[in-house]
């Protein structure tokens, strides 16, 4: 008998604290089987994991609507969308608690310097700013530099890649819980740029803002839209996805 309850757990070891479950709890339910994705080239893009909700494909940005609700305008063509200076764009779909992967690559001919080369951004929930900029040998304030969480934290590290090289951002996003008007829980961040980790479990201090104080004097509920930013540069977006963190006692 012991050796048959080895082989799949036990019912004889120390409960978990706050656990309904003990130390190899033979009756613990099994994590949800799921087939990892690929990672991508400078070529093509990586395949998303079996469970993703992939919200661009290369092709197909039926899921997104452009400025005042109506269609994408950016250009879609060879397995990219690309910003058009018409405006940000969002997902039709909220999300909240996330990991986010989106791959972008800033324009190969270089212009403008600072702020103005190669400048979007990804938004959780369509407030807290991931900044996208061409970064590569490009100085600017350093809470505005690629990757950062604009306008508080620079990354830990510049992990850029070359101006018109794909980069990949890889983002867990928790978002902030508010009771009443009441501030329960911050939003907190954590991004791997290009494989490199540069923010991990970041506290944010409220929605992005330009030049001002982030704080969450405007409570806002758990799930909002992803939003790309038009910031009129041409950057180009591929291979998004997002798997909504479901809790983890599923
Ligand atoms: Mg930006």
């Amino acid at each position: 008998m012991a050796e048959k309850q080895a082989r799949v757990g036990y019912d004889d070891t120390p409960m978990l604290p706050g656990s309904k479950w003990r130390v190899h709890d033979a009756e613990r339910p099994q994590p949800r089987v799921v087939t990892p994705g690929t990672f991508g080239s400078q070529e093509l893009p990586g395949r998303p994991p079996s469970d993703a909700i992939v919200l661009f494909d290369g092709s197909d940005a039926s899921g997104w609507v452009g400025r005042d609700g109506g269609p994408v305008r950016w250009k879609v063509e060879n397995g990219y969308m690309e910003v058009t200076r018409t405006g940000n764009i969002q997902t039709r779909a909220h999300f909240g608690d996330c990991q986010l992967h989106i791959e972008w690559a800033a324009p190969a001919k270089v212009r403008g310097d600072s702020q103005g080369r190669g400048n979007s951004g990804v938004f959780l929930t369509g407030k807290y700013e991931i900044q996208v900029l061409d970064g590569y040998e490009n100085p600017t304030y350093a809470d505005g530099i690629t990757a950062a969480i604009y306008g508080t934290y620079p990354p830990l590290v510049n992990a850029c890649r070359r101006p018109g090289e794909w980069q990949t951002y890889d983002i867990v996003f928790v978002a902030p819980r508010f009771e009443e008007d009441r501030l329960v829980s911050p939003a907190f961040i954590t991004v791997i740029h290009n494989g490199v980790l540069v923010h991990h479990c970041r506290e944010a201090l409220g929605p992005t803002g330009h030049r001002r104080l982030p704080s969450y004097d405007e409570p806002h509920g758990p799930t909002g839209p992803l939003m790309l930013q038009d910031h009129g540069d041409a950057v180009r977006y591929r291979n998004i996805w997002v798997r909504p963190i479901r809790g983890c006692d599923e």
